[in-house]
């Protein structure tokens, strides 16, 4: 059966799942950002996860909004960089939307990552087509919008697949921002390593859920 909704401590498991999957991709987001950056991206996103997986273990998380900020939190203050800021807010945003709510639920979700994307624009200023992680969490956002189901297991999968797609046409475009801008064209062929990320991170949430069913 999908689930359609998360307690509380499924909450708590689902982010150390992300977490623990994204530490361990780390090799792999090095190379990415090695491609086309400073190749410092995987260290700082296993970094930042290794800081939300002991703060899940050591930190009083009473509702679901502080699951999200602790995440926002840790990722902020430990990762540096501009995706410390980035990946931080995306989190930070969504716990503002889930403020007072004891589960989540397919439409708490849609909120947080409309809610996340808004924080990520409004911190970082990037667009559509900047080959961005924005690139795959727009579209993610945007599918979440027309999904008009109960079920979060069968949102999420419709999230994670739009970002993948996303993340997939970042290959097909030069970068307009962040350090891989001075590359220009060399950028072709190469995926943005965000968007890599923030792929990643819903496929883990994704699985999760699956898991669950
Ligand atoms: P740095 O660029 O400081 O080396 P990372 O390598 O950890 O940081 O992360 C790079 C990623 O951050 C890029 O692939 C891109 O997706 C994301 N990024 C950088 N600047 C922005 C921005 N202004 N808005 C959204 N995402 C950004
Ligand atoms: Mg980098």
């Amino acid at each position: 059966m999908a689930a359609d909704i998360l307690t509380l401590d499924q909450l708590k498991q689902a982010m150390a799942y992300i977490a623990e999957n994204m530490i361990a991709s780390k090799e792999m987001l090095t190379r990415a950002d090695q491609a086309i950056g400073d190749g410092d991206h995987g260290i700082g996103m296993a970094r930042g996860f290794d800081a939300v997986r002991a703060a899940l273990v050591e930190k009083q998380l009473n509702q679901v909004e502080d699951v999200f900020f602790t995440t926002g939190s840790c990722l902020l203050a430990s990762i540096g960089g501009a995706s410390g800021a980035i990946f931080g807010s995306f989190f930070l945003g969504a716990s503002r939307s889930l403020k007072g709510s004891d589960v989540l639920d397919a439409a708490g979700f849609k909120q947080a990552l409309t809610s996340g994307l808004e924080m990520v624009k409004k911190r970082g200023g990037a667009h559509i087509g900047d080959k961005t992680m924005v690139d795959a969490l727009e579209p993610a956002v945007l599918a979440a919008g027309s999904y008009s189901g109960n079920s979060l297991a069968d949102l999420s999968k419709q999230v994670y697949l739009a970002a993948q797609e996303g993340m997939q046409k970042t290959k097909t475009i030069t970068a307009r921002i962040g350090k891989a801008k001075t590359l220009g064209e060399r950028t072709l062929g190469h995926a943005d390593p965000g968007a890599i990320s923030i792929t990643l991170i819903f496929q883990f949430f994704n699985q999760f859920i699956e898991h669950l069913a």
